[in-house]
């Protein structure tokens, strides 16, 4: 009697073990993009621009997800924390003036497509600033990908570091981590996912190449621009933490660019975002 109702109570759970498995690894990669918010009412002043120099006024917060047939990267993890969202799930909206918004949870994002945070193998930020940190902590079971000049700069930084929102990414320090010493990281060994070294905006900012079977390669930039303005008039934002390295950075992504013929995704570009298939759609 006693084992027919273990056994029965295993297979009823069976259905939701399955549910919470993540999916078959794919044939090829996948890029999924997610809406994780939008940030209005910056000035253009902050990236050196007058007003209506720029043709953006909102700054757009994409998340992405790489999964590989040999595992599953988070790329940059949004604006604002899943934990603010109510119950009812209403769309949270945080500051004044400047004002971050978020519609949908990541995870919840996540889950849409099969997987949760456990599940992820890798975490790449392209940067420390908060616009790209709000949900790191979730991703501490993953190996986080950083280079040490940005490691060192998170968790000890000088007075007064820009755009840093310390409590997002604590969990990171104990988080299983690969230090990227080279310029280009092939995560998973194939050069199909390349994380590419390209300081600057943060002493290790990094951007992200994939290279898709059928979209042929792109490239998601993080924050080695924010408008599509600043790639002909060579402006850069007022809180830099280098200018000349990101000078340079941008000029070695550019020649790379032209020579790998990669599509630049601008993360915070709001007509780039518009026109890309978003989750649960995917580009392979
Ligand atoms: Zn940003």
């Amino acid at each position: 009697m006693k084992t027919q109702v273990v056994a029965a109570l295993f297979l009823a759970s069976l259905p939701l073990a399955m549910a919470q498995s993540a999916p078959k690894p794919p044939a090829s990669v996948r890029l999924y993009v997610f809406d994780c918010g939008s940030i209005k009412g910056l000035s253009p002043a902050m990236f050196n621009f007058k007003p209506g120099e720029v043709q953006g006024t909102v700054m757009v917060v994409p998340c992405y997800l790489v999964v590989h047939p040999k595992g599953t990267m988070i790329w940059d993890t949004g604006v604002i924390a899943d934990s603010a969202f109510k119950a009812d799930g209403s769309p949270v909206s945080q500051g004044n003036g400047v004002v971050m918004e978020a519609t949908k949870p990541l995870k919840a994002q996540l889950a849409a497509v099969g997987y949760k945070p456990s599940d992820i193998t890798y975490l790449g930020l392209s940067h420390y600033h908060s616009d790209h940190t709000a949900n790191a902590n979730d991703f501490a079971g993953s190996t986080w990908l950083v280079h040490q000049e940005e490691r060192d700069f998170m968790f000890n930084p000088p007075p007064q570091a820009p755009v840093m929102s310390t409590a997002s990414f604590s969990a990171l320090k104990n988080a299983k981590t690969n230090i990227i010493k080279a310029d280009d990281y092939d995560v998973f060994g194939d050069g199909t996912v390349v994380i590419k070294f390209a300081p600057g905006h943060t002493p290790g900012h990094q951007v992200l190449f994939v290279n898709l079977a059928k979209t042929g390669p792109v490239l998601v930039a993080g924050d080695l621009y924010h408008y599509p303005e600043e790639r002909t008039t060579g402006n850069t934002p007022t809180f830099e933490y280098n200018r000349e390295q990101s000078l340079a950075s941008r000029a070695k992504i550019e020649a790379f660019l032209k020579q790998s013929k990669a599509q630049l995704w601008i993360e915070h570009d709001q007509a780039t975002f518009v026109r890309l298939k978003k989750a649960p759609d995917f580009y392979e």
